[in-house]
């Protein structure tokens, strides 16, 4: 496949360094922008136009082709179903450490509790608008939101949700037609070779749009701050913030490495920094699925077989969001303390769990986790008995909103990194060398 060495070393250190001068550039001018009262709607621009909307362009076909040729060949080994429980299972179980992990900071911390009353007023009295989504009453309930999981896992239309971008279903019909090509003998054969020249090619145009990462992320960090501005870490919410950053570091370079570290992956920080370009692209576009392409690329030029990437990336990319988990889970504890609606263990126990449940549920886009928060609140709600003095009105989630976009940034990157550990703890179970 002979990419020359020279040019792949020149391209990986503009795309490393180029990105990190990017990233502290695109914040201190967004923090210009943002004090002198400006907007930066042309970076936004930019950034949509150079990387994120090529690596969307991406994503279908990508998901498409690199999950048929991961099932086919997976097929042939038997052990398509011990990858995807231990997968399902390393996703639930980092997930609910993460949620346990936010709500154990938040209720030591208490960051809502210690706010100034008068501050605190303030805050309740002019939430910001709730997203479309949620102010529609269109995310439902726990269960609703189960069934549409369902539902989205066995759709009725493929085509309709490669319109739609929707992972799920995509996923479960190209399992079923790699099994479908890997047990049809040599006529399968033909179509999976086809499949495996196609995977090739997406994985070279994915590297074409690498050469722009550092443009990019200059653009979507210098918009995201001048929207935000750093103020907001120091303002009232800033307690809050530090405690879903600290969470959200804590998990990355702690609990993360040490379960690499405890099941046998290696070194997890020198894996940090070979899949950095893949960190990088999440924190810029906030977009779990936008980034899907530079994870793949990344796991697989990073020790993690291409059966592994190609089956848990995809599936991580939509289902598996520690840091999403972990941020729900602060910030329903930090608004119940806000509002002084006390929380026992029992409902501690009820917000990990949703939370947990929730980041499942959530879309690789960005806020999606601020959406699927109502679902966290309403079990919480109905954990204290809808009592209506002691329930956490839906509205209370617009307090939030002005600051979530530099908590979503960090958080993808949680959720990124969570898939590409799933991939590489996973390689074992996937190994590529006895591939027919
Ligand atoms: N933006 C996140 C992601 O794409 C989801 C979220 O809003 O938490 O992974």
């Amino acid at each position: 496949m002979g990419a020359d060495p020279t040019s792949t070393r020149t391209k990986d250190r503009w795309v490393t360094f180029g990105s990190l001068v990017a990233m502290v550039l695109g914040a201190a001018l967004g923090e210009w922008i943002h004090r002198n009262g400006g907007t930066a709607n042309g970076f936004a621009l930019i950034g949509e136009m150079l990387l994120v909307r090529p690596l969307l362009l991406l994503v279908v076909p990508l998901i498409l082709f690199s999950v048929i040729g991961g099932a086919a060949s997976l097929g042939a080994t038997g052990r398509l179903g011990l990858l995807g429980g231990a997968t399902l299972a390393f996703f639930l179980s980092t997930m609910g450490i993460a949620a346990a992990l936010g709500a154990l900071l938040v209720t030591w911390i208490a960051p809502g509790s210690s706010i100034d009353p008068a501050v605190a007023a303030a805050l309740k009295a002019a939430p910001d608008a709730l997203p479309a989504a949620v102010a529609s009453g269109e995310v439902g309930t726990l269960n609703d939101a189960w069934r549409s999981i369902l539902y989205q896992l066995v759709p009725k239309n493929v085509f309709g949700e490669m319109v739609a971008a929707r992972p799920l279903g995509l996923i479960t019909f190209s399992i079923l037609l790699g099994l479908g090509l890997s047990a049809a003998g040599a006529t399968g054969r033909t179509a999976i070779d086809v499949i495996e020249g196609v995977n090739q090619a997406l994985m070279r145009a994915i590297g074409w749009v690498l050469w722009v990462l550092p443009i990019g992320v200059l653009a979507l960090v210098t918009s995201t701050v001048a929207k935000t501005g750093f103020e907001s870490l120091s303002g009232s919410l800033g307690t809050y913030m530090l405690v879903v950053l600290g969470g959200l570091l804590l998990h990355a370079f702690v609990v993360l490495p040490a379960i690499m570290l405890a099941l046998g992956g290696g070194n997890p920080y020198a894996f940090l920094w070979r899949v950095r370009r893949a960190m990088l692209t999440a924190f810029s576009t906030s977009s779990s699925s936008a980034t899907l392409p530079v994870t793949m690329e990344a796991c697989e030029s990073s020790g993690c077989s291409r059966r592994a990437t190609r089956f848990v990336c995809p599936l991580g990319s939509t289902l598996n969001m520690d840091g999403t988990a972990l941020y729900e889970a602060v910030a329903v504890v930090f608004l119940c303390q806000l509002f002084g609606i006390a929380l026992g263990g029992t409902e501690l126990a009820v917000v990990v769990v949703t939370a947990t449940l929730a980041a499942v549920g959530a879309a690789g886009i960005p806020s999606a986790g601020l959406v699927t928060m109502v679902l966290v609140v309403q079990a919480v709600n109905a954990s204290l008995g809808n009592d209506p003095a002691r329930s956490l009105p839906v509205e209370a989630i617009g307090i939030i909103i002005g600051v979530d976009r530099i908590l979503d940034m960090v958080r993808t990157m949680v959720n990124v990194q969570g898939d590409m550990i799933g991939a590489r703890l996973l390689t074992p179970l996937a190994p590529d060398d006895d591939e027919g």
